[in-house]
C-alpha cells in the first residue's frame, strides 16, 4: 500500500476520491466528460488518463465547478458589453 501520511491520502481510495476535495464518496468520473473541458478553463489544469492523480470529482465540487463557470460566462459577456458601450 502506498500511502502519504502527512496529507493522509491513500492511493488505494483514488477510484472514490474527489479530485478537489479529496473527499471519498460518490463520484464522476472525469475522462471522457465535458467537466474536464470547463476544469481546464477555471484552473489551467488538464486531467490526463494516465497520470496516475484520482480522475473524478464529487456532485458537491462538480457543482461549484458549474457555478464558478456561470460567473465566469456572465463576467466575460458582461465586460464585453461595457466595453462596447465605449465604442
Ligand atoms: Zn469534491
Amino acid at each position: 500500500m502506498v500511502k502519504n501520511q502527512h496529507l493522509d491520502i491513500d492511493i488505494q481510495n483514488f477510484p472514490n476520491m474527489c479530485r478537489a476535495c479529496l473527499q471519498l464518496g460518490d463520484v464522476k468520473p472525469l475522462i471522457n466528460s465535458k467537466i474536464t473541458t470547463t476544469l481546464k478553463s477555471i484552473t489551467n489544469i488538464e486531467i490526463v488518463a494516465d497520470d496516475n492523480l484520482p480522475k473524478n470529482l464529487c456532485y458537491y465540487c462538480i457543482k461549484q465547478l458549474e457555478e464558478i463557470s456561470v460567473f465566469a460566462e456572465t463576467f466575460k459577456t458582461n465586460d464585453a458589453r461595457l466595453e462596447e458601450f465605449w465604442s
